[in-house]
Protein backbone atom coordinates (compact mmCIF):
# COMPACT_ATOMS: atom_id res chain seq x y z
CA UNK A 1 0.00 0.00 0.00
CA UNK A 2 1.77 3.74 -0.80
CA UNK A 3 1.80 5.53 2.11
CA UNK A 4 3.80 8.65 1.27
CA UNK A 5 3.19 10.23 -1.46
CA UNK A 6 4.97 12.92 -3.58
CA UNK A 7 2.61 16.00 -4.51
CA UNK A 8 3.64 17.63 -7.41
CA UNK A 9 3.67 21.36 -5.74
CA UNK A 10 5.07 23.43 -8.40
CA UNK A 11 1.59 24.63 -9.79
CA UNK A 12 -2.15 24.41 -9.12
CA UNK A 13 -4.63 22.53 -6.43
CA UNK A 14 -2.11 20.87 -4.58
CA UNK A 15 -2.99 21.92 -1.19
CA UNK A 16 -6.22 20.40 -1.35
CA UNK A 17 -4.84 17.06 -2.41
CA UNK A 18 -2.78 16.79 0.01
CA UNK A 19 -5.22 17.76 3.29
CA UNK A 20 -6.73 14.59 1.38
CA UNK A 21 -4.15 12.19 1.93
CA UNK A 22 -3.45 13.65 4.85
CA UNK A 23 -6.79 12.52 6.30
CA UNK A 24 -6.38 9.11 5.11
CA UNK A 25 -3.48 8.42 7.37
CA UNK A 26 -0.88 9.18 4.40
CA UNK A 27 2.69 11.04 4.70
CA UNK A 28 2.79 13.76 2.21
CA UNK A 29 6.16 15.27 1.09
CA UNK A 30 6.18 18.07 -1.63
CA UNK A 31 7.95 18.32 -5.40
CA UNK A 32 9.41 21.80 -5.84
CA UNK A 33 12.31 20.59 -6.84
CA UNK A 34 14.53 18.01 -8.65
CA UNK A 35 15.96 17.28 -4.73
CA UNK A 36 12.73 16.80 -3.49
CA UNK A 37 12.98 13.58 -5.23
CA UNK A 38 15.46 12.11 -3.19
CA UNK A 39 13.16 11.88 -0.40
CA UNK A 40 11.19 8.39 -0.94
CA UNK A 41 8.16 7.91 -1.82
CA UNK A 42 6.17 5.52 -3.25
CA UNK A 43 3.06 7.16 -4.81
CA UNK A 44 2.53 10.40 -7.11
CA UNK A 45 -0.08 13.23 -7.54
CA UNK A 46 -0.18 15.50 -10.39
CA UNK A 47 -3.01 17.87 -9.16
CA UNK A 48 -5.15 19.86 -11.66
CA UNK A 49 -3.85 23.62 -12.73
CA UNK A 50 -2.43 25.05 -15.91
CA UNK A 51 -1.12 21.89 -17.98
CA UNK A 52 1.26 23.74 -20.12
CA UNK A 53 2.80 25.34 -16.84
CA UNK A 54 3.03 22.98 -15.26
CA UNK A 55 4.85 20.96 -17.93
CA UNK A 56 7.27 23.37 -18.70
CA UNK A 57 8.37 23.52 -14.85
CA UNK A 58 8.77 19.88 -15.06
CA UNK A 59 11.19 20.53 -17.74
CA UNK A 60 12.42 23.15 -16.41
CA UNK A 61 12.96 22.71 -12.74
CA UNK A 62 14.62 19.07 -14.13
CA UNK A 63 11.94 16.75 -12.75
CA UNK A 64 10.20 15.28 -16.35
CA UNK A 65 12.80 12.53 -16.95
CA UNK A 66 12.80 10.15 -13.86
CA UNK A 67 9.19 10.87 -12.97
CA UNK A 68 8.40 9.54 -16.28
CA UNK A 69 10.68 6.92 -15.86
CA UNK A 70 9.51 5.93 -12.58
CA UNK A 71 5.83 6.02 -13.71
CA UNK A 72 6.86 3.63 -16.62
CA UNK A 73 8.30 1.47 -13.91
CA UNK A 74 5.34 1.16 -12.05
CA UNK A 75 4.95 3.89 -9.79
CA UNK A 76 1.44 4.72 -8.49
CA UNK A 77 -0.23 8.14 -10.06
CA UNK A 78 -3.14 9.79 -9.20
CA UNK A 79 -3.86 12.54 -11.90
CA UNK A 80 -6.17 14.93 -12.23
CA UNK A 81 -7.34 17.16 -14.87
CA UNK A 82 -4.45 19.54 -15.68
CA UNK A 83 -2.60 16.30 -14.13
CA UNK A 84 -4.40 13.65 -16.47
CA UNK A 85 -3.40 15.93 -19.79
CA UNK A 86 -0.01 15.72 -18.15
CA UNK A 87 -0.06 11.45 -18.66
CA UNK A 88 -1.70 11.57 -21.50
CA UNK A 89 -0.01 9.99 -24.94
CA UNK A 90 -2.50 12.43 -27.04
CA UNK A 91 -3.29 16.17 -26.60
CA UNK A 92 -5.81 17.76 -28.98
CA UNK A 93 -8.41 20.44 -29.30
CA UNK A 94 -8.64 24.41 -29.02
CA UNK A 95 -11.51 24.37 -26.31
CA UNK A 96 -11.80 28.60 -24.98
CA UNK A 97 -8.43 29.18 -27.52
CA UNK A 98 -10.64 29.50 -30.24
CA UNK A 99 -10.62 33.34 -30.32
CA UNK A 100 -6.58 32.95 -30.80
CA UNK A 101 -5.29 32.95 -34.33
CA UNK A 102 -4.39 29.70 -35.19
CA UNK A 103 -0.54 30.24 -34.38
CA UNK A 104 -1.20 31.89 -30.92
CA UNK A 105 -3.42 28.86 -30.09
CA UNK A 106 -1.55 25.60 -30.93
CA UNK A 107 1.58 27.17 -28.71
CA UNK A 108 -0.73 27.88 -25.90
CA UNK A 109 -1.90 24.22 -26.80
CA UNK A 110 1.12 22.57 -26.98
CA UNK A 111 1.39 20.74 -23.73
CA UNK A 112 4.48 18.12 -23.91
CA UNK A 113 3.95 16.14 -21.54
CA UNK A 114 5.23 12.45 -20.33
CA UNK A 115 2.65 10.17 -22.69
CA UNK A 116 2.40 7.50 -20.46
CA UNK A 117 -1.52 6.69 -20.47
CA UNK A 118 -2.57 5.54 -23.43
CA UNK A 119 -5.48 8.14 -23.60
CA UNK A 120 -6.36 11.07 -26.47
CA UNK A 121 -8.08 14.24 -24.33
CA UNK A 122 -9.32 17.15 -25.92
CA UNK A 123 -8.41 20.28 -23.60
CA UNK A 124 -11.00 22.59 -22.29
CA UNK A 125 -13.71 20.72 -23.62
CA UNK A 126 -16.28 21.54 -21.78
CA UNK A 127 -16.73 24.97 -23.07
CA UNK A 128 -15.52 28.26 -21.31
CA UNK A 129 -18.86 29.43 -20.43
CA UNK A 130 -20.01 25.71 -19.55
CA UNK A 131 -16.82 25.31 -18.45
CA UNK A 132 -17.07 24.25 -14.63
CA UNK A 133 -19.85 22.42 -13.13
CA UNK A 134 -21.04 19.47 -10.63
CA UNK A 135 -22.44 15.89 -11.44
CA UNK A 136 -22.88 13.01 -10.04
CA UNK A 137 -21.68 9.38 -11.80
CA UNK A 138 -20.85 5.70 -10.12
CA UNK A 139 -17.53 4.47 -9.89
CA UNK A 140 -16.80 0.97 -11.14
CA UNK A 141 -17.22 -1.90 -8.45
CA UNK A 142 -18.98 0.57 -5.95
CA UNK A 143 -22.75 1.23 -5.14
CA UNK A 144 -22.66 4.42 -4.04
CA UNK A 145 -22.07 7.42 -6.61
CA UNK A 146 -18.87 9.79 -6.70
CA UNK A 147 -19.42 13.67 -6.45
CA UNK A 148 -17.54 15.05 -10.16
CA UNK A 149 -16.13 18.55 -9.89
CA UNK A 150 -15.02 19.70 -13.16
CA UNK A 151 -13.42 22.77 -13.83
CA UNK A 152 -12.19 23.89 -17.33
CA UNK A 153 -11.48 20.10 -17.70
CA UNK A 154 -10.20 17.62 -20.33
CA UNK A 155 -12.83 15.66 -22.27
CA UNK A 156 -11.13 11.53 -22.68
CA UNK A 157 -12.37 11.30 -26.47
CA UNK A 158 -10.26 8.19 -26.71
CA UNK A 159 -8.47 5.42 -24.36
CA UNK A 160 -6.50 2.18 -25.66
CA UNK A 161 -7.20 -1.37 -25.01
CA UNK A 162 -5.28 -1.25 -21.58
CA UNK A 163 -7.16 1.20 -20.20
CA UNK A 164 -10.27 0.77 -17.61
CA UNK A 165 -13.17 3.07 -17.40
CA UNK A 166 -13.99 4.23 -13.58
CA UNK A 167 -16.53 6.48 -13.83
CA UNK A 168 -18.24 7.36 -17.32
CA UNK A 169 -20.47 10.54 -17.12
CA UNK A 170 -22.44 11.22 -20.37
CA UNK A 171 -21.42 8.56 -22.43
CA UNK A 172 -17.39 9.73 -22.17
CA UNK A 173 -14.98 8.17 -19.49
CA UNK A 174 -14.59 11.32 -16.46
CA UNK A 175 -11.84 8.47 -14.58
CA UNK A 176 -9.70 5.44 -16.30
CA UNK A 177 -6.90 3.50 -14.60
CA UNK A 178 -4.05 1.77 -16.59
CA UNK A 179 -1.72 -0.26 -14.40
CA UNK A 180 -0.98 1.82 -11.29
CA UNK A 181 -2.30 5.03 -13.12
CA UNK A 182 -5.13 5.95 -12.29
CA UNK A 183 -6.29 9.65 -13.98
CA UNK A 184 -9.77 11.67 -13.80
CA UNK A 185 -11.18 15.28 -15.63
CA UNK A 186 -12.51 16.20 -12.27
CA UNK A 187 -11.34 17.46 -9.15
CA UNK A 188 -12.30 15.31 -6.25
CA UNK A 189 -9.66 16.52 -4.01
CA UNK A 190 -12.43 19.42 -3.64
CA UNK A 191 -15.20 16.79 -2.72
CA UNK A 192 -15.61 15.27 0.75
CA UNK A 193 -15.81 11.76 -1.17
CA UNK A 194 -12.40 10.04 -0.38
CA UNK A 195 -13.65 6.89 -3.25
CA UNK A 196 -10.68 8.02 -5.35
CA UNK A 197 -8.07 8.56 -2.91
CA UNK A 198 -8.67 5.78 -0.88
CA UNK A 199 -8.69 3.74 -4.43
CA UNK A 200 -5.32 5.26 -5.16
CA UNK A 201 -3.58 4.44 -1.86
CA UNK A 202 -4.77 0.71 -2.16
CA UNK A 203 -2.90 0.69 -5.20
N1 LIG B 1 -7.80 23.80 -18.46
C1 LIG B 1 -6.63 23.36 -17.76
C2 LIG B 1 -5.55 22.92 -18.75
O1 LIG B 1 -5.82 22.79 -19.89
C3 LIG B 1 -6.95 22.23 -16.80
C4 LIG B 1 -7.96 22.72 -15.78
C5 LIG B 1 -7.83 22.10 -14.43
O2 LIG B 1 -6.83 21.45 -14.08
N2 LIG B 1 -8.83 22.36 -13.61
O3 LIG B 1 -4.45 22.70 -18.40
Amino acid sequence: MARTIAVLAVQGAFAEHEARLRQLGANVVELRQAADLEQEFDGLVLPGGESTTQAKLLRELGMFDELKSRIETGLPVLATCAGLILLAKSVQGTGDLAHLDPTAAEKRLAVKGLGTLDVTVERNAYGRQLGSFHAHAPLAGREDEVPLTFIRAPKITQIGSGVETLVEYDGTPVAVRQGKQIAVAFHPELDPDTSLHELFLSL
